[in-house]
């Protein structure tokens, strides 16, 4: 297994700000925790995180104005901000890969596994696990690394996951052992 995590729009405005997400604060500190394990054992870690172009992305007509490119709003967290090393993929849908060049990063990586982290479960983060699926990457999901909407809807997104996509759906305890097994 070649992993690597990927951390989806923990930017400003999902975490604090115009579409805050309750408790990704939380999960934010989980995710620093498995994020430090991952570089300490060299494991590629991916942000993907929306950068909306005003008035032009359809994804703006459903949600209003959120991580408009160049905004506050569209930053990472300052508590996730990204190392030396790590990588960032600016998307415009709620999939991680849709017009992004996320699979060639991932191949040149000789990545076949996928963890997942961020915000929303059963939203950007569903999305990109269908297609991780479609394009043959084994999938985890780190459920105290992500949260939904509601805790209803986180739910019934980590269910499709795992039922549709065969994601193994992990604690980050559980995580933190699968990086230490990863044949890297
Ligand atoms: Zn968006």
């Amino acid at each position: 297994m070649k992993p690597a995590v990927l951390v989806i729009d923990m930017l400003n405005d999902f975490v604090k700000g115009s579409l805050k997400v309750e408790g990704a604060d939380q999960a934010a500190s989980k995710i620093a925790k498995l994020l430090a394990e991952a570089r300490r054992r060299k494991v590629p870690v991916i942000y993907a995180c929306d950068s909306h172009v005003p008035g032009v992305d359809r994804e703006l007509e459903a949600w209003g104005p959120h991580a408009l490119r160049g905004s506050w709003g569209a930053k990472i967290i300052d508590e996730l901000a990204p190392s030396d090393g790590d990588f960032v993929v600016e998307k415009r849908r709620y999939s991680a890969f849709y017009a992004t060049d996320l699979d060639l990063l991932l191949r040149e990586l000789l990545v076949d596994t996928l963890i997942l982290t961020g915000v929303a479960t059963e939203i950007c983060v569903q999305h990109t696990a269908a297609d991780a699926f479609y394009r043959g990457y084994s999938i985890v999901v780190v459920e105290d690394c992500v949260k939904g909407l509601s805790e209803e809807a986180h739910r019934r997104g980590l269910e499709a996951m795992r039922a549709l996509y065969k994601a193994k759906v992990v604690s980050l305890d559980e995580a933190l052992i699968l990086l230490a097994s990863s044949q890297l």
